[in-house]
């Protein structure tokens, strides 16, 4: 039986991608996004539904899901895509924009979750893929809003993995490392106008924002990030986590096969940090 699956955020980058791939395999696909353009649906015909979704209203939602599981007659995998960040000193973060960055990626997360458990428990086995990041279990700084969203959903997905065991349904966490062909960065610095650098933070702010854009990694490409999208929905094992990107294989390494102080010591040489304390002197 051809197996079908509802993604959320499909309008650019990481989503839209992905939505490609699971079609190109001979997935249906519910491909979600807050404002529907045809051409996914063009692109593939019959096998792709363009619905209409904003993950931060339950109602959205759920008339999504109905409308996916009505069309194409049920829902084996869901990927929670859809997520914003914001680049900003954590003082000058409006609560507005820091809850916003909550309401998309952690409550945002929550509803569709629990909108589609009732039809994935319909299924001999289904699958939740949650996209995190390598900020989900090592924390950058600028980014607090983003990493704290993160780190969120991994705790759930993680808590999941055990309950949701009971119903033969599987937990996946995608940690994809910083992609720089998607809408994500432009987005985020779009946002950060909201949160005014103050004074006493300025040289550091430069400094860390540097770092960042001196990363010593190369970029991961979408296309390997879908890929493992597509793997870690297939994969009928326990497996829970699906590091992606050279410097998420690093940040990994550091934090599960080396000592708290090592990699404490190691991020901060990674995010510029160091090098700020011997400025700082
Ligand atoms: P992107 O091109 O900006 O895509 C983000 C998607 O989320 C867009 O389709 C956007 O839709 C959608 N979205 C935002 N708010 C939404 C809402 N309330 N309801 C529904 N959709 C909403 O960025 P991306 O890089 O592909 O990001 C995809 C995922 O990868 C995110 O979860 C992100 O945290 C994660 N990630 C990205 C990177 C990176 O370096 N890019 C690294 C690690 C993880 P609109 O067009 O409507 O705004």
């Amino acid at each position: 039986m051809t197996k079908t699956v509802l993604i959320t955020g499909c309008s650019s980058g990481l989503g839209r991608m992905t939505a490609i791939h699971f079609a190109s395999q001979g997935w249906n696909v519910i491909a979600t996004m807050r404002k529907p353009e045809p051409e996914l649906a063009e692109n593939h015909p019959g096998r792709v539904l363009v619905h209409p979704l904003d993950v931060s209203d339950r109602q959205s939602v759920d008339t999504a899901i109905a409308a996916g599981v009505e069309h194409f007659g049920g829902l084996d995998a869901i990927v929670n895509n859809a997520g914003i960040t914001m680049l900003s000193v954590f003082e000058a973060t409006p609560a507005e924009a820091f809850r916003r960055i909550f309401e998309t990626n952690v409550f945002g997360v929550v509803n569709v979750i629990q909108s589609a458990l009732p039809h994935l428990r319909q299924r001999a086995r289904s699958t939740i893929v949650n996209v995190s990041s390598g900020v989900g279990f090592a924390a950058v700084p600028l980014l607090s809003a983003y990493v704290a969203s993160k780190h969120a959903i991994e705790g759930l997905s993680e808590s999941l993995s055990y309950e949701l065991e009971s119903q033969n349904i599987g937990i996946k966490l995608v940690e994809p490392g910083a992609m720089r062909n998607t809408n994500f960065t432009a987005t985020g610095m779009s946002a950060s106008e909201a949160a005014v650098v103050p004074e006493g933070y300025k040289t550091y702010f430069d400094h860390a924002l540097q770092s960042m854009i001196n990363y010593p990694f190369a970029s991961t490409d979408e296309k390997s990030v879908a890929e493992a999208i597509y793997a870690a929905a297939s994969d009928s094992s326990g497996r829970l986590r699906y590091v992606v990107g050279p410097d998420v294989e690093e940040y990994a390494r550091l934090r599960w096969s080396t000592s708290e102080d090592h990699y404490l010591a190691e991020m901060s040489r990674l995010t510029g940090q160091s090098a700020w304390r011997e400025m700082a002197k």
